[in-house]
């Protein structure tokens, strides 16, 4: 028989924020055990929580992001369970009434675009953590640590629409691309900061009736979801096949044998015991707020990228990489608004645009004429020495205003793209223009047909036998003699012109 997978995603989503949702603590991670914490968040008897309105904001930020309706009227309530991490015995979370409903992502896997609903997004506190070492004098103990306590979390539950383990990375992917375009989340899934519970079930092709399934909790990279989601779909076949049957349960994933295993039956919502918190009123969101925040959204990844396609006319690939992140993004844009200031200095080429572009105006040119070669120098250079260096777009030495003069050096003609990326290291380790640079080593391109054509003869003097050969037909020597011109010029030489006079001059016209 063959099978169907269905999926369906829970994400938790770490926010931002500088301090935590119920109280004032700072949220910094990495800080001295129980140093960060206060009556509220240890769960002292008595202490009363008070909503951090960032924490909505960003959950409203979230909820438009994924085409939600934001709820005007939402309800926190109490998740009642017994853990150690967990002081109050019971977790503040939202259940009957969250705060975003209904929404959706668009993926694409394979060239097939596809849409997943979004069931829900409500707001939480994370809990504790539990520490397992040897304390010295103490010997092999346990410890308590509650910084963590108390932090805001958004969790982001899917509809059961997802049917592969692919199509799961892909909305993986894409909503962790969406929430750190927003500013809401780090992004950091090795310190947690956006992890995922993956409920997989099979059911035969054809069928309507979803099979039992299984939650597998807390898996922190896009691999490992994908790994753990692959298992358990095999496993759950396999089960079935050999007469036995899925049973409702919480399952842990291994990182290191890529393999899950039972952690613990499952729980129903009934075991929480789940009530309205009584120590907060339920939270109203006018209209006008949820306005304003959605003026205040940054441009998405998606929008960016049919933008860059059809305003710019960048391809697909380009478009996609240079969203990739915010930061990147930005990049380029600034880059680019720099270079089109510029276009004035080409004005035989702009009249030359205007004939099949009529309605267009110097700063339109300057974009057309800029697009390009900003995307490229962003996707080439700039991220290459990046990687190298180990560092991020933000610390990148060469800011997005001089890599636009040098951008403009190549456009007229000055420098040569090759000369450029011997302009741009130095511009990586000094402070200094593109213009000073070229000007201290002597680096402007020669286009001086006279001093070009000098070169080329004493090229084609030293080197009779391959012009011989060249005119008997083997064209294969014109790469030859475009290098030995270009070296003798020290790369100064303009390619264009190098090409047209060697063609004419080894032709022998
Ligand atoms: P719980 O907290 O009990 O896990 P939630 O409603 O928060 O319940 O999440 C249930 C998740 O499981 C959702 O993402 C939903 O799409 C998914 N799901 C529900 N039924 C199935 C099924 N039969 N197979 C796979 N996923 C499912
Ligand atoms: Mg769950
Ligand atoms: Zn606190």
């Amino acid at each position: 028989m063959n099978y169907q997978a269905v999926i369906g995603l829970e994400v938790h989503v770490q926010l931002k924020t500088d301090t935590k949702i119920f109280c004032g603590c700072s949220t910094r991670f990495g800080a001295s055990p129980n140093s960060q914490t206060c009556p509220v968040c240890l769960g002292m008897p008595g202490a009363l929580p008070v909503l951090n309105k960032k924490v909505v904001e960003f959950a409203i930020r979230a909820g438009l992001a994924t085409n939600c309706r934001i709820a005007p009227r939402s309800v926190f309530a109490r998740k009642n369970y017994f853990y150690p991490d967990l002081p109050k015995g019971y977790q503040i979370s939202q259940f009957e009434l969250p705060i975003c409903q209904n929404g959706h992502l668009d993926i694409e896997v394979e060239g097939e675009a596809k849409r997943i609903g979004i069931t829900r997004i409500h707001m939480e506190e994370d809990a504790g953590k539990l520490v397992h070492s040897d304390i010295p004098g103490l010997g092999s103990s346990s410890g308590v640590d509650l910084n963590r306590a108390c932090t805001p979390l958004l969790e982001i539950v899917s509809e059961p629409d997802i049917r592969s383990a692919d199509e799961a990375v892909a909305y993986l992917k894409k909503l962790h691309q969406i929430v750190v375009y927003l500013g809401i989340c780090d992004g950091n899934m090795e310190e947690g900061s956006f992890r995922c519970d993956a409920n997989v079930s099979v059911m035969p092709v054809g069928s309507t009736t979803f099979g039992t399934r299984t939650e597998t909790k807390n898996v922190n990279s896009f691999r490992f979801v994908k790994q753990a989601i692959e298992y358990e779909i095999e496993r759950q076949i396999e089960l079935i096949e050999e007469g036995g049957k899925v049973v409702q349960e919480t399952r842990l994933f291994d990182p290191n044998t890529g393999e899950t295993r039972s952690m613990r039956g499952k729980e129903e919502a009934h075991d929480y015991r789940y009530f309205p918190d009584p120590d907060l009123v339920p939270l109203v969101i006018s209209n006008d707020w949820v306005a304003d925040v959605a003026l205040s959204l940054p441009e998405l990844p998606e929008a960016r990228r049919t933008r860059y396609r059809s305003e710019l006319g960048l391809s697909d690939y380009d478009a996609e990489v240079l969203t990739a992140t915010r930061e990147m993004a930005e990049f380029y844009e600034q880059t680019l608004e720099k270079a089109k200031q510029v276009a004035v200095g080409f004005n035989n080429k702009f009249q030359e645009y205007k004939k099949s572009n009529p309605s267009a105006n110097l700063l339109d040119f300057g974009q057309h004429l800029f697009a390009k070669s900003a995307a490229n120098w962003v996707m080439g250079e700039v991220t290459r020495a990046l990687n190298e260096a180990g560092k991020s777009i933000a610390e990148c030495p060469v800011t997005p205003p001089r890599l636009a003069e040098l951008l403009a050096l190549i456009e007229k003609g000055t420098i040569s793209g090759k000369i450029a990326k011997t302009v741009f290291d130095e511009m990586w380790s000094s402070d200094k223009t593109p213009e000073a640079i070229v000007e201290e080593k002597g680096l402007v391109q020669v286009s001086d047909t006279g001093a070009i054509e000098k070169i080329i003869d004493e090229i084609m003097a030293a080197n009779m036998g391959q012009v011989e050969e060249f005119r008997v037909g083997k064209e294969k020597v014109f790469g030859f003699f475009v290098g030995q011109v270009m070296r003798a010029s020290k790369g100064k030489a303009n390619p264009a012109v190098v090409n047209e006079l060697l063609m004419k001059k080894l032709k022998g016209e």
